[in-house]
């Protein structure tokens, strides 16, 4: 079943150039996508495009059955619970606790003079604290979350976008700013979130192997067009 379908996306930022040029693509629920191309290619745009974080000129795009670009105010902060974003530099908010930056993703600020979590329910808690243990960073919950690694970081933005129990999540270069190693945590977490909870991701990338090693399907993206659509399989040996 389609989950996602992208007809003749088209994008500019201004008149003069279009970043993104008739895209097409249908995404099926529980697959795993990766997105590869150079730097410039329009892969962030062409994301950010998804929950119309970025809006876009030309064409249509369905998230389950709904028209992206038609969706009204409400109906559009619905549909950002529905697709969650991790991002390259984690977009954490810096003085907020690990546990709190999770809670935030779903139930937004809740500020008191006794601390922000004073107010978060018993339950609200409980499931912050169980996808942080199923990312294996439970036991840095109460820390800053700017005293973490950048790897540990990263695992408390997929906490934050898996908390709003997303259908879909779109991860913006989210191991572009890591060493191998948490590259390789935050790549294997990723996988066991799409094969086990059953969330369609879509993954921007820049490494051909990364893609080919933990994807069915890579998209290749160069001037704003699809180039490549397959499993990707012989990608290394036509370069
Ligand atoms: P990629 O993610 O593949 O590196 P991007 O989508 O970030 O590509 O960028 C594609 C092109 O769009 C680049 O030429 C970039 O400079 C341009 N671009 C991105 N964001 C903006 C913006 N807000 N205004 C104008 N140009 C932009
Ligand atoms: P990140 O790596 O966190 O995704 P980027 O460095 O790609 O962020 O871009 C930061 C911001 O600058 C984004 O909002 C992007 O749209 C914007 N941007 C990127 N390229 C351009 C550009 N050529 N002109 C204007 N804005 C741009």
């Amino acid at each position: 079943m389609s989950l996602l379908k992208v007809e003749g996306l088209g994008k500019s930022y201004t008149a003069d150039k279009k970043i993104l040029k008739n895209i097409d693509f249908e995404i099926k629920a529980g697959e795993f996508v990766s997105i590869i191309g150079p730097s410039g290619a329009g892969k962030s745009t062409m994301l950010r495009c998804m929950n119309r974080m970025i809006e876009f000129n030309e064409g249509k795009i369905i998230f389950n059955n709904q028209d992206v670009g038609s969706l009204n105010k409400k109906e559009l902060r619905k549909l950002r619970t529905n697709i969650g974003m991790v991002f390259q530099h984690y977009n954490l908010v810096p003085r907020l606790s690990v546990i709190e930056n999770v809670l935030h993703g779903r139930y937004g600020y809740k500020t008191t003079l006794q601390g922000l979590l004073g107010r978060y329910t018993e339950e609200e808690k409980e499931r912050a604290f169980y996808l942080l243990e199923k990312l294996g960073i439970h036991e840095h919950a109460y820390k800053r979350c700017d005293q973490l690694s950048g790897g540990q970081q990263q695992r408390v933005g997929i906490c934050r976008a898996l908390i709003q129990e997303p259908k879909l999540i779109l991860c913006d270069e989210p191991i572009a700013s890591l060493d191998p190693n948490s590259s390789k945590v935050i790549m294997d977490h990723l996988k066991s979130i799409s094969l086990e909870m059953g969330i369609t991701c879509l993954v921007n990338l820049h490494q051909v192997e990364v893609a080919q090693h933990y994807s069915d399907r890579i998209i290749g993206l160069n001037n704003g067009e699809i180039v490549f659509d397959g499993n990707g399989r012989n990608l290394g040996e036509e370069q």
